[in-house]
C-alpha cells in the first residue's frame, strides 16, 4: 500500500514575541479556527498541532506559545530546543513591540542554530492590521527590514480577521523544507 510509505515530517515552531500581540490568538485561529477578544494572558506554554497535506506528504507542525514576559528569563533556551522555524509577531498598534522583535531575534539566534551553523527560518508577524496599516505602509521599511535582520519574510496578519495567518505559516513551512 503506497500509503504507508508517505512521507511525514514534524516540525517544532516558536510562537514568539511580546504580551498581548496576539500570539494565542493567532494559534487559536490557525489551529481551532476561533477568536475571542477577552483577554486571557497565557501562562507558561501551551502547544497545538496543526496537520497540513503537503504535496502527497504530511506536515505536521507542533506550535509552541510561550508567555510573553518570559523573553529574557532561562526558560527559553530549553523552550527553543530542536525548534525548525519561528514566528516572531508584533502588534501595529503599539510600536514598542515592533522595537522588541529584534531583541526577541538576538535571543533566538544566540540560543539556537541549525546543524548547519545557520539561524532557523523566522517569519516576521505584523498583527492587528485589522486596526490600521500606517506603522507597516508608511512607516517601516518592511522588506529592507528583513532582509538586514536575517528574517525570511513578513505579512500583515489579523486573528480577528483571519487574514494572511496560513498564508504566513505555509512560507514558513516551504523555507524550514529547503533548510531541513
Ligand atoms: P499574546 O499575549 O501574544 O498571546 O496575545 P493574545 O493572543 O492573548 O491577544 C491579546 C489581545 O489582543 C486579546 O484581547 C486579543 O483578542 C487581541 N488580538 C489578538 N489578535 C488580534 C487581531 O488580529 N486584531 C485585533 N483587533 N485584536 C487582536
Ligand atoms: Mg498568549
Amino acid at each position: 500500500n503506497g500509503m504507508q510509505s508517505l512521507k511525514e515530517h514534524l516540525y517544532k515552531v516558536l510562537v514568539i514575541g511580546d504580551l498581548g500581540v496576539g500570539k494565542t490568538s493567532i494559534i487559536r485561529r490557525y489551529v481551532h479556527q476561533t477568536y475571542s477578544s477577552n483577554y486571557r494572558a497565557t501562562i507558561g506554554v501551551d502547544f497545538a498541532l496543526k496537520v497540513l497535506n503537503w504535496d502527497s506528504e504530511t506536515v505536521r507542525l507542533q506550535l509552541w506559545d510561550i508567555a510573553g514576559q518570559e523573553r529574557f528569563g532561562n526558560m527559553t533556551r530549553v523552550y527553543y530546543r530542536e525548534a525548525m522555524g519561528a514566528l516572531i509577531v508584533f502588534d501595529v498598534t503599539r510600536p514598542t513591540t515592533f522595537e522588541a522583535v529584534l531583541k526577541w531575534k538576538e535571543d533566538l539566534d544566540s540560543k539556537l542554530m541549525l546543524a548547519n551553523g545557520q539561524s532557523i527560518a523566522t517569519v516576521l508577524l505584523a498583527n492587528k492590521c485589522d486596526q490600521g496599516r500606517e506603522m507597516t505602509n508608511n512607516g517601516i521599511k518592511m522588506d529592507q527590514f528583513c532582509k538586514e535582520h536575517g528574517f525570511v519574510g513578513w505579512f500583515e496578519t489579523s486573528a480577528k480577521e483571519n487574514l494572511n495567518i496560513s498564508e504566513a505559516a505555509n512560507f514558513l513551512v516551504k523555507h524550514i523544507m529547503a533548510t531541513e
